[in-house]
């Protein structure tokens, strides 16, 4: 349930009915708008009478949360949530861009292609270290090397940097390089991982199981939110459907769906969720069109030499122009696409 307090409610007041709620064996979470805070209460309510927070001094209502996932919600926290990587930030009026190759496979091969995303205008590099790969006999990542790489790539470019955890041992290590954590699609469901994410405080890219429903990708955020950390973005990259033609199916509806349903920032994969180049930039302009927060796009130099989805990486030039139609689309409903970093000098 959540508990509004009076716009002119004090501090002791809000911490009275916290310390009532922690009386219970109840967690408290406090969310402060502009106005007035909102405590939302997770755990067993089932035993708190909610008369007894109505009457407690600096109390406006007390709300029953309809859906499972609570803080995640909108009913919880009707503001927009905004999550912010160095100067970028995802859920505000402006959309972003997060690129670079599927996985990190060597200096050269990294260097070049985070340059060439930065002149294109992308505000973020991604890339894995840590790959989780269908079959075990293929390129499974470069590990710590790779982190160390991202770091450099950070460095010489100023672009913060995304990158994949696995297990919840790689948690400490990848926050110390990464500026937002990954969770992949087969990682979803990963309890021990999300909990993990969630403890380290540190922002997380979460993206939705290959056959996950909305509302179980609301629940896998929950995890992290429960922790206190709400610096949660949301990823849809495509579903299994019975359509083989592509390698997902991108589930445009998942967009605006989340966007009523949760206060936190939703991005779109067009590469995983399509599969083939050829069809990044159509889903792409289509997800910024639906309402998502941003993109996250693999991008490669020489996709033909990728160790990884080198068949769905665009080449720099191909992701120049779908920058460019990016910004287009982003006007065309009202919003616009964030600066581009500048280049860092010396
Ligand atoms: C990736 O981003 O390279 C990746 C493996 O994505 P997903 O978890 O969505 O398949
Ligand atoms: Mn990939």
């Amino acid at each position: 349930m959540m508990i509004v307090m009076r716009t002119n409610a004090t501090q002791r007041e809000i911490k009275n009915v916290i310390d009532r709620v922690q009386t219970y064996g109840a967690q408290a979470h406090l969310s402060s708008g502009e106005e007035r805070t909102v405590i939302g209460v997770v755990g067993d309510v089932r035993a708190m009478p909610r008369d007894e927070f109505i009457r407690m001094d600096g109390v406006d209502r007390v709300i029953p949360i309809s859906r499972p996932y609570k803080l995640t919600s909108r009913e919880f926290h009707p503001w927009n949530t905004e999550v912010r990587l160095d100067g970028v930030v995802f859920g505000g009026p402006q959309v972003v861009v997060i690129a670079g190759p599927c996985s990190v496979e060597d200096r050269a091969q990294l260097l070049e292609t985070a340059h060439a995303v930065r002149e294109a205008g992308a505000h973020a590099l991604r890339g894995g270290a840590f790959k989780p790969r269908t079959s075990p006999y293929t390129f499974q990542g470069l590990g710590e090397e790779g982190l160390e790489l991202l770091a450099e790539a950070r460095a010489e470019t100023g672009l913060a940097v995304v990158t994949e955890a696995m297990s919840p041992e790689q948690v400490p290590l990848v926050a110390r390089y990464a500026d937002m954590i990954q969770i992949g699609a087969r990682n979803m469901q990963n309890y021990a991982l999300l909990n993990a994410v969630g403890a380290s405080q540190h922002p997380a890219l979460l993206k939705r199981g290959l056959s996950a429903t909305v509302e179980e990708l609301l629940m896998a955020a929950e995890y992290i939110l429960s922790h206190g950390n709400n610096n949660v973005v949301l990823c849809e990259r495509g579903i299994r459907t019975f359509e083989t033609a592509t390698r997902n199916t991108t589930d445009i509806n998942a967009i605006p769906v989340l966007k009523s349903l949760t206060h936190l920032p939703v991005i779109l994969d067009p590469s995983h969720s399509t599969g083939h180049w050829e069809y990044v930039e159509a889903i792409a302009r289509a997800g910024i069109a639906a309402g998502a927060d941003g993109l996250i796009v693999e991008v490669h130099a020489h996709p033909e030499e990728a160790l990884s989805d080198g068949g769905q990486s665009l080449k720099p030039e191909r992701f120049a122009a779908l920058v460019r139609q990016v910004a287009a689309i982003a006007d065309a409903v009202g919003r616009s696409l964030a600066p581009a970093k500048a280049a860092v000098s010396g």
